[in-house]
């Protein structure tokens, strides 16, 4: 009997056990009292993860939720089963000399208080704009911080520019240009591809294995449209979306790559440490994107 059932086990299940693995986590959150939309992309995006039976994690900061229904907003992630994450509160770039970093851990101080007792908190740290410091004092105060508050990874491997994208979905939605944003969403879920499978490729090369990666998003308004239309293209390009404690579990969040300045995607910070030529610095930014959205018949001023 087994004979006959484990060949066919296999071959339903060969296609979980060979796919590539990300979580999804979405950071800043938005603001009711400043942004009219919020709510509904808020909303929105919860049920695209609902509809696809995803559970991703948020990591709210809150200059960018403010502290009144914004919170509301974020605490709406953990009723529906999300995680809730810490992204500080004035949402600081820890690589501008400027920036103490006693100033700095306040700030994550403070942002715990506002979330730490909302279904769904847990204590990952992401750092705003994905930078770790400047300085090894600033860059191993904080980790040791971290860690003496018992925070765990909440590091990206796959960077993403969908805050260039959500720019361009603003400015056409203001235009009611049905025409651009349908080549915008072809060309938003290409990237999202292809990214994924650039730092995925990345990983290969540097650590010789395809780790359960976590991919950046933010709560916005092109996520809120087409989030749906990325979930389905990775899935059909061969990635099985994990939940964030899943895909944290994988051993690549226990390294602290020894970089200055720190910081960037997880992967793409372990190729620098080991000296891989070729990355680009910072690693995701708008003009990279003009490729892309040429091709998909977006003109984009130079
Ligand atoms: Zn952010």
């Amino acid at each position: 009997m087994l004979n006959k059932v484990l060949p066919l086990l296999l071959l339903c299940f060969a296609p979980l056990l060979l796919a590539k693995e990300l979580a999804l986590s979405f950071d800043d959150g938005v603001n009711p009292e400043t942004n009219l939309a919020a709510k509904q992309i808020n909303q929105d995006i919860l049920q695209h993860l609902s509809d696809q039976h995803v559970t991703a994690i948020v990591f709210p900061s809150l200059i960018k939720t403010g502290t009144g229904e914004g919170l509301n907003l974020v605490a709406d992630w953990g009723k529906n089963g999300h995680k809730i994450g810490n992204h500080s509160d004035q949402h600081l770039n820890l690589n501008k000399p400027e920036v103490t970093l006693t100033q700095y851990l306040t700030g994550i101080e403070q942002a715990q208080k506002s979330l730490q007792n909302m279904a769904g908190w847990t204590p990952r740290y992401r750092f705003p704009f994905l930078k770790e410091g400047n300085t090894t004092e600033k860059r191993d105060g904080v980790r040791q911080w971290l860690q003496t508050h018992q925070y765990q990874a909440g590091d990206v491997t796959i960077d993403a520019s969908d805050w260039y994208y959500n720019q361009l979905f603003k400015q056409y939605s203001d235009k009611n240009d049905a025409v651009a944003l349908e080549k915008l969403k072809s060309a938003y879920v290409a990237h999202v591809l292809d990214r994924a499978q650039y730092y995925d490729g990345l990983a290969l090369k540097t650590l010789n294995y395809s780790p359960k990666h976590v991919l950046l998003l933010h709560v916005n308004a092109i996520n809120a449209a087409y989030l749906g239309d990325a979930i389905v293209a990775l899935r059909q390009h061969g990635w099985h979306i994990v939940d964030s404690d899943t895909a944290y579990a994988d051993p690549i969040y226990q390294h602290k790559p020894d970089n200055l300045p720190a910081g960037e995607s997880l992967v793409w910070a372990l190729a620098k440490a080991q000296g891989h030529k070729g990355l680009r610095y910072p690693a995701e930014d708008a003009p990279y994107e003009k490729t892309n959205l040429e091709r998909h018949g977006i003109w984009v001023q130079p």
